[in-house]
């Protein structure tokens, strides 16, 4: 078996795997990358995709090359099946220029994210020959037989993958951690490891933020109560509409405060359509959840033609002039886009916004808005964060497990750090033919 890693080996974002037997082919991961393609300083920006076909993005370097892949290439033969590890934009926001008579493989709770997510956001996960993957159960193609391991993470319907060919076994970890709200799976899968595995591709998105704190989803719920309590005004929450681990988080946080907890509509639609009974939205019946209607997103889904995604929440709508009664006990999904709306209904002096995405991205222009928004209103900005990736530990525990003859880093900015954990490390550059 050949592994090629296209892109990735350097970087975090923009991952692309290949496997090659001598019958078949298969790609786990097509992910727009974080950075820029030629300088790794400057961010990756996602509008130049737009009315790009893959040809041109083939030919300007922004999709990685693999033959046989992308719709209107023609360049032989398609690969024969492609895997999705989770939907993170850094794994899937190529995907959209996938051949449609390619398979795509992914967990079922990952394909319901994609689908809504979809509705939504600007980066397409697109429409495929889909196929569901649970838990353990293997599944053939040509001759590999690849079976996938649910993963925690932050990344919803998460799996790592074994990969076994002409005798040999690769597992593919893709984005994992141990401390959140899936840990007892992460526990439960050090206990019973695949055997034998010959080469071990594993994310090190945080082998050089080893001082970063680390709390697991409990822990980080626990400090949000604290911090909330000392602030009699609205709290404000900045995160990802699809990080539903940290969306449970905020939820228990103001349910143990028994305050009222706000969605917008991109984020109450993205949890209803996960049709999971567990997930904090008044259509599971919580009564203490309230959805604000915002012009972005009603706009939005007038123009996908989809006005029964807002209209389905009208019997719980909060009005900005109900959310100014309900005084400060609130917890508000914010978005940058929700602020006239927001501003509508008045923002209480000793209101707080409760950050929680990596601190990195504060430093970030497209922050700025936000920072302006909050100085105007005196408000104060908390970090309320946990990562959604493996702490060193849990990397060395993963590798201990499943102790591969050789480990490939991937998904990370320092892979010679890599050296330092563990002994049998093989860097690889993107491209590289790796043979087994
Ligand atoms: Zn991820």
């Amino acid at each position: 078996m050949n592994l090629i890693i296209h892109r990735g080996t350097k970087e975090i974002g923009g991952s692309c795997v290949e496997l090659k037997s001598a019958k078949t082919r298969i790609i786990i991961d097509l992910g727009i990358p974080l950075v820029d393609i030629k300088d790794k300083t400057k961010k990756f920006n996602s509008f130049s995709l737009r009315k790009k076909t893959a040809s041109q993005l083939l030919a300007s370097g922004v999709l990685p090359t693999v033959k046989g892949l992308y719709e209107g290439v023609d360049d032989g033969k398609s690969v024969d099946a492609f895997f999705l590890s989770h939907p993170h934009q850094d794994h899937y926001g190529f995907c959209q220029f996938i051949r449609k008579d390619i398979p795509v493989f992914l967990s079922r709770d990952a394909g319901r994210m994609l689908k809504a997510a979809d509705v939504f956001l600007p980066v397409q996960f697109g429409k495929h020959k889909q196929f569901f993957l649970k838990n353990h159960d293997s599944v053939d193609v040509g001759n590999m037989k690849i079976t996938p391991y649910l993963m925690d993470h932050s990344g919803y319907g998460a799996m790592a993958f074994l990969v076994e060919t002409e005798g040999k076994k690769i597992f593919y970890s893709g984005d994992f951690r141990g401390h959140g709200r899936k840990k007892d799976l992460f526990e439960k899968f050090l206990k019973s490891p695949p055997l034998g595995v010959n080469v071990l591709i594993m994310e090190g998105t945080m082998v050089d933020r080893a001082e970063e704190s680390v709390d697991s989803e409990e822990q980080l719920e626990t400090k949000i109560v604290k911090e909330a309590r000392s602030y009699p005004g609205a709290k404000f929450i900045f995160c990802s509409g699809q990080n539903v681990d940290r969306l449970v988080t905020f939820y228990r946080s103001a349910r143990r405060l028994k305050a009222l907890f706000v969605l917008d509509l991109y984020t109450a639609n993205i949890l209803h359509e996960l049709m999971r009974k567990s997930m904090p939205v008044p259509s599971n019946g919580f009564k203490d959840v309230g959805i604000l209607f915002t012009k972005h997103f009603m706009k939005r889904l007038e123009q996908k033609k989809m006005p029964d995604w807002y209209k389905r929440w009208r019997r719980y709508e909060i009005s900005p002039a109900s959310l100014r009664r309900k005084g400060g006990n609130l917890f508000v999904v914010y978005r940058e886009r929700s602020q006239p709306e927001l501003e509508a209904a008045g923002i209480r002096p000793g209101s707080v916004l409760f950050y929680s995405q990596w601190g990195g991205y504060m430093e970030e222009p497209s922050f700025k808005p936000t920072e302006t928004f909050c100085q105007r209103h005196n408000m104060d900005i908390r970090q309320a964060h946990t990562s959604g990736h493996a702490t060193i530990r849990s990397l060395k525990r993963l590798g201990a497990a499943l102790n591969p003859q050789v480990i490939v880093p991937i998904h990370s900015f320092a892979a010679n750090k890599f050296h330092e954990l563990f002994d049998n490390v093989r860097e690889l550059d993107d491209k590289e033919v790796f043979k087994l």
